[in-house]
């Protein structure tokens, strides 16, 4: 199997703990090669755009603010099955149904404040690289 590319945040709420570091020691370990990643924060109109797909969900709101409300961790990941491997180490959406050592169960308070986003398919990791990455960052 050849190797894939998959896009990472760590949300505000795990930078803004102190959780950076950890979460990204578990990504590394998950065994994951870190192509590009920068700290950065999400305009308002950034995070609509991002989240888009959720714009009409009743916390499309919420999830915009939170997202928005300071620094988050971007990342460019490679590894075989990249993107079915970086949701096994995220955990489920909801903590309270997110596995045991995954990001998720370990860091997150909430469905909304959930500490990480993974892609979810090969069509968004595209896009979603593209969104926050020049193609001379990915090389
Ligand atoms: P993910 O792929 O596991 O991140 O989940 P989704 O793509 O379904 O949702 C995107 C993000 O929206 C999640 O990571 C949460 O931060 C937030 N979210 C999803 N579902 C809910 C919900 O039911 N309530 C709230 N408040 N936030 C949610």
């Amino acid at each position: 199997m050849s190797a894939e590319r998959t896009f990472s945040i760590i949300k505000p709420d795990a930078v803004a703990a102190g959780q950076a570091g950890q979460i990204l020691a578990m990504i590394q370990e998950a065994g994951f090669k870190i192509l590009a990643m920068r700290m950065t924060r999400l305009t308002e109109a950034q995070a609509r755009e991002f989240y888009g797909v959720h714009s009409a969900r009743p916390f499309f709101g919420g999830l915009v603010k939170f997202m928005t409300e300071g620094p988050i961790v971007v990342m460019a990941l490679e590894r075989e099955n990249a993107i079915k491997g970086l949701r096994e180490v995220m955990g489920a959406t909801n903590p309270a149904n997110a596995a045991e050592g995954t990001v998720r169960k370990r860091f997150a308070a909430d469905i909304e404040r959930n500490c990480i986003h993974g892609s979810d398919a090969p069509e968004t990791a595209g896009q979603e690289l593209r969104f926050f990455f020049s193609g001379a960052d990915l090389l």
